[in-house]
This record gives C-alpha cells, structure tokens and sequence, in this order.
C-alpha cells in the first residue's frame, strides 16, 4: 500500500508518519531528498530554498520528478510506502496512477503555528505573519510545478483533522487504516518473482540458444541503468557468412577452424544495441575473453556481471581482467538464488 500525505504547514505531517510507521510503514521524505540537495548546491538550509530547490527540480524534470524518485527508491525496499510530503498536483496525480492513496491532514492556523513554534526546526524559525505569508505562496499555484497544497487537499482520499490530542489523530488514522484494509483485502505481491540479475542471466543464457555453434554458446545483455534490455547477442558467424558454408571445427589448421569467423555474444550484443551503452550493465554466463573486453571497455559499459569463469586461467582472461581492472570496469560473479528455471511453454497454452 502506498499513502501519499499531504497537509498544510505545522497540521501534524510527522504525527501521522510515526503512527504509520508503528504500523510498518516504510517512511520516505520529500523534505529529507530536497535538504540533501541544497546541501548538494551549497544553499543554506531554509524553508524558502526548499520551496526555490523544489519548483526548480520540478520545472526541469516534471511536476511528479520528486515523488516518482523516491517512488522508485522505495518500490525496491518495502511493501507499506509513506510518501510524506506531496505538496503539488503533479505528486498528488501521480501517487493516484500508482494506485495509492492520498491523505491529507489539516488543522486551524493558530494551533499549527503554535507547534511549529516548539518544533522550532532549521526552516520553522518565523512569526505569525510570516508563517501565514508563506503558507499563503504554498497554498495555491496555476503552476503544476509549484506547490498547491489546497489543490492537494481537495484532491485527498481522506482528511485528517488534526485540532486536538494524538490520541484522536491516531484513531483517525486507525480508521482509515482499517477501512483500506477491509476493502482491499491487500493482496501481497508474488514473493517467488525472479531478480533483476536472475532476470538478465536468464535472457543471456537463452539467448544463447541460438548459437549454431556445436561446442560452445554463449550468449550476453545489455542492461541500461533503468533495468530495461538494450541489446542481446550470442556467438555466431557475421550476417551474411553461412553457417553451412563455413568451419565450426574446434582443432585443425587455422583456416579450418572458426575461430577465424566466429562473432563473440558480447561483440554481436555490443554492435546490436539500440540504445546507448554508456554506464550500461552487460550479463554473460561465461567471463569475456580480452577481444570481448576491450570492446566492453570501450562502448562504456561499466559492469561485467559473468556465471562461469571456467578459463580464468588462460591468458585471455587474464588479460581481460587486466583492463577490466585498468579501466575501473566493475565485475562481479553471479551466485544463482535458483539453481534452475524452467520454461515450460505447454504449461501456458
Ligand atoms: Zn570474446
């Protein structure tokens, strides 16, 4: 379950994250990314830089960028998501469209202003006025990019009004809770999916499949940083040299053999991409030779993730690793969580 909380300033945003985190929910904060980034540029740390770093960040990516970041981070952590603060309709739409819900809690000027003055945080230290003044700029934009709390209320699944004890906020909170959990029954995502590695060794190895090669295949992928496949490959002869025509023999005079000939998986994968291999991720089930290396080295792939490295002792993969490691290409051995998958079309017609 993800909730996204909204609220105006000092309604008790932190209150309702503690319960939920009571209740197993994973916290993620807007407010703790932005400090990080105007630490990052060196700004002073102050409720008017939080809302500049913000508009700023959402003006040049898209009014959902913060939300969608830390959606991203936590999607791979946990289960129970709380997403605290939304603070603009592009947030607030896009927690929806992930099929989350929006809450909201709220309460009457002269109580939050008191709590903020207790709370007195870094961005809190202000008067009466000035709290109403920037509460104000905070309330209403026409900008999707700048922040609309009352845009976000309005558009809030549940509103919590937060005017008295903690006691009745948390029974509010209960409350909610309880009706989600009835309604939806939540189910539980499968546990037994298979893993990004897991995935991409599996298409490298099925890619492999198609080599028509008698002894060895070998096949490779290409990951992007955001997990999506930009290339495959497997060992074979060049396009347009027939697999009939030309030797697949092991031993022999040089010219009988294919060594000559052949196309290496991770060469055929590389010179395939349809994206740029820039920081990319390429997966093979046996460790690259040096030929393969330097091609990898210099595409600016930056991660070697290999199942078998069978030959380390032959000086083609001596030499590879010599660069790997030269030219800081990151290596890594794929230790299988499954020793086999099975693919079993029958079981799906
Ligand atoms: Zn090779």
């Amino acid at each position: 379950m993800i909730i996204g909380l909204t609220g105006t300033l000092g309604a008790g945003k932190g209150t309702v994250v503690e319960i939920l985190k009571k209740k197993g929910f994973q916290h993620y904060s807007v407010r703790k990314f932005l400090i990080e980034e105007i630490e990052k540029r060196r700004l002073e740390v102050s409720r008017e830089n939080m809302v500049l770093v913000a508009n700023q960040l959402r003006k040049m990516n898209s009014p959902s960028y913060i939300v969608e970041k830390l959606y991203e981070k936590a999607e791979q952590e946990t289960e129970n998501i709380i997403i605290e603060s939304i603070r603009t309709i592009g947030e607030a739409d896009k927690i929806k469209e992930k099929g989350g819900i929006l809450m909201a809690v709220d309460a009457n000027p002269e109580i939050r202003y008191s709590r903020i003055l207790i709370r007195q945080s870094e961005t809190d230290n202000v008067s009466f006025e000035e709290f109403l003044g920037e509460e104000k700029r905070e309330m209403f934009s026409i900008n999707p990019n700048e922040q609309n709390l009352s845009g976000c209320i309005i558009k809030a699944d549940f509103i919590l009004e937060n005017n008295k004890t903690i006691e009745q906020l948390e029974k509010q909170v209960d409350e909610i809770i309880g009706k989600l959990t009835r309604k939806k029954q939540i189910i539980g995502k499968r546990k037994d999916y298979i893993s990004w590695d897991e995935y991409f060794m599996a298409v490298a190895v099925v890619s492999s499949m198609r080599s028509k090669d008698p002894n060895s295949q070998v096949g490779a992928c290409i990951v992007n940083k955001k997990n999506h496949i930009i290339a495959t490959g497997y060992n074979g002869f060049p396009i347009g040299c027939n697999d009939d025509s030309l030797p697949w023999n092991r031993e022999g005079k040089k010219l009988e053999t294919k060594y000559p000939y052949v196309v290496h998986a991770e060469a055929n994968a590389i010179t395939n991409a349809t994206g740029k291999l820039d920081k990319c991720r390429i997966y093979v089930p046996l460790f690259p030779c040096n030929e393969c290396a330097k091609l990898i080295i210099q595409s600016g792939i930056k991660e070697v993730i290999y199942l078998s490295d069978k030959y380390k002792e032959t000086d083609e993969v001596i030499v590879a690793k010599k660069m790997f490691n030269m030219s800081g290409v990151k290596l890594r051995q794929y230790l299988p969580e499954n020793k086999t998958l099975t693919l079993d079309f029958c079981k799906l017609l």
